[in-house]
């Protein structure tokens, strides 16, 4: 854990337009920590990863990585630097194999043959369905298998910082389970994890503290214990 920074958001406002997704949002992610984004839809959850891996250009604030600012720097450099993400809705190449998919989420990092098996050995230890599936199409796996696939090929890149966005979207209670059992598995391994959810109870079940972000404001701030016990987040977010 010791090369790991902390990755701070400060003031970071963000236009469509004329339209303020992001407003002012200052935040952090520190070093080992699973730090969990509560937020309706619409709320400005993936406008904040769009930012943070440099898809989306901030009108203001600062993004940094330890001393280096990330504003500005392009998604390839920013993947570079330690930060990858796993996108809403996965975005697999569904015609690909498996072993395809997670190849390509590796061509940043892992140039060379060994680098590559190096890291579809690491993969398959954590998901050994992968192993079993890796000649088969991205798009014949259940949803859950896709998510695996998804987060993987996140992994290929080797983060030190793992952007997940709404990975329990259109699963089943059961599945959401195993895969946020997973995402444990990889902070304890030493990656720091920003995990977007509308699945307020399960997120925070394996988060150290969470934000909530609600019409691109951030409007609260606590440790999971905190946000668990916090009226508001109980009526909005876990139907309590
Ligand atoms: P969801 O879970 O539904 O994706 P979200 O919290 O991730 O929600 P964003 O996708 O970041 O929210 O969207 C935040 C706001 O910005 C929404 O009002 C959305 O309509 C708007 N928005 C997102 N992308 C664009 C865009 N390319 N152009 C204009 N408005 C956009």
């Amino acid at each position: 854990m010791l090369d790991q920074l902390s990755l701070d958001i400060n003031g970071l406002t963000v236009n469509y337009g004329a339209f303020v997704a992001l407003r002012g949002v200052t935040l952090t992610v520190g070093r080992g920590e699973i730090v969990v984004l509560l937020g309706a839809n619409g709320a400005g959850k993936s406008t904040l990863f769009r930012t943070i891996s440099g898809l989306q250009k901030p009108t203001s604030g600062s993004i940094t990585y330890g001393r280096t600012n990330l504003v500005g720097l392009s998604p390839e450099g920013i993947i570079r630097m330690g930060i990858a993400q796993c996108p809403e809705g996965r975005l697999l190449f569904p015609e690909l194999s498996v072993e395809k998919n997670l190849v390509l989420g590796g061509y940043i990092h892992r140039r060379d043959k060994g680098g590559v098996k190096d890291g579809l050995e690491e993969v398959y230890a954590l998901f050994p369905i992968l192993r079993d599936k890796r000649h088969q199409a991205a798009g014949s796996m259940s949803g859950g298998q896709q998510q695996m696939l998804a987060i993987g090929r996140a992994l290929m890149a080797r983060p030190k910082v793992l952007l997940l966005d709404e990975p329990s979207l259109g699963l089943a209670p059961l599945v959401v389970e195993q895969v946020l059992e997973v995402v444990q598995r990889i902070n304890a391994a030493g990656t720091s994890v920003l995990l977007a959810e509308q699945n307020a109870y399960a997120a925070l079940s394996i988060a150290h503290r969470g934000y909530v972000l609600e019409n691109g404001v951030l409007t609260l701030e606590g440790t999971q214990q905190a946000l668990l016990g916090n009226d508001a987040v109980r009526s909005a977010y876990i139907g309590v």
